[in-house]
């Protein structure tokens, strides 16, 4: 039997990157982050030692630090960086975000962020391979407080509400129904909305009223029924 022998120097090394992966070039992506207004101090200290190279193939690994969406297979991207900091600000400021649901795990980068901020994560993602090989990562990050479901977001996650805070990262024409009711009292959602002209939206939950308020243009992959 063969046994597979990793080197603890060599596997350090790669998650804290060198060159253009390195924690150089992480901090001038968070002066970037700053430049463009966000504030939250938690958001950016954990945006500032996550490694996001982790979550691309190796071809792409020295374009992580640029505040790009890039690809990550099946069509689907890894979210531009200053989109997870918002959203993840918005979520915070929102409501007590103690027990959230984020829709579209992708590459897990998000869900990896989002891990450090809040107790409790539950995420879901259509596309079973994504899904798998975003568990795989967070759990090799020692990331363990996340619940992971391929499942589809339009349907939310019932057996599990009420959420705190939900978190979408594909945008609907047409904020789901079903996601909206999965909110506790007080609860928020930041989630992207349109076609062509799409924005972020922020509702929070007030008994059986969802008050909604337009935040800032977007633009993400299309939430789409079914699964992969
Ligand atoms: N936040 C991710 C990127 C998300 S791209 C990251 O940081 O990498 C949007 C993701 O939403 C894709 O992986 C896509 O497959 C997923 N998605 C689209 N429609 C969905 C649905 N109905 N249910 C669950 N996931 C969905």
């Amino acid at each position: 039997m063969r046994h597979v022998v990793t080197d603890p120097k060599r596997t350090a090394a790669k998650r804290q990157g060198i060159g253009m992966t390195s924690q150089r070039t992480r901090e001038r992506l968070v002066d970037q982050l700053i430049a463009l207004g966000v504030q939250d101090v938690r958001v950016l200290d954990v945006m500032r030692s996550t490694p996001r190279h982790l979550f691309l193939d190796e071809a792409l690994a020295h374009r992580a630090y640029e505040d790009k969406s890039l690809p990550i297979g099946h069509n689907q991207t890894l979210s531009r960086p200053y989109t997870v900091a918002r959203m993840s600000e918005l979520l915070l400021a929102s409501c007590a975000a103690k027990k959230v649901l984020e829709i579209g795990t992708g590459s897990g980068y998000q869900t990896s962020v989002l891990a450090q901020l809040v107790p409790r994560l539950l995420t879901m993602e259509r596309i079973e391979p994504l899904l798998d090989r975003a568990r795989d990562r967070l759990q090799q990050m020692g990331i363990h407080n996340v619940v992971y479901k391929h499942g589809d977001g339009y349907e939310g996650w019932p057996a599990r509400e009420p959420f705190d805070g939900i978190m979408v990262t594909a945008a609907p024409s047409q904020v789901p129904q079903a996601l909206q009711w999965q909110l506790a009292e007080g609860g928020c959602m930041i989630i992207p909305v349109g076609n062509d002209d799409q924005y972020l939206l922020k509702i929070t939950r007030s008994g059986n009223h969802f008050s909604k308020q337009k935040i800032e243009a977007a633009n993400f992959v299309p939430l789409v029924n079914g699964l992969i």
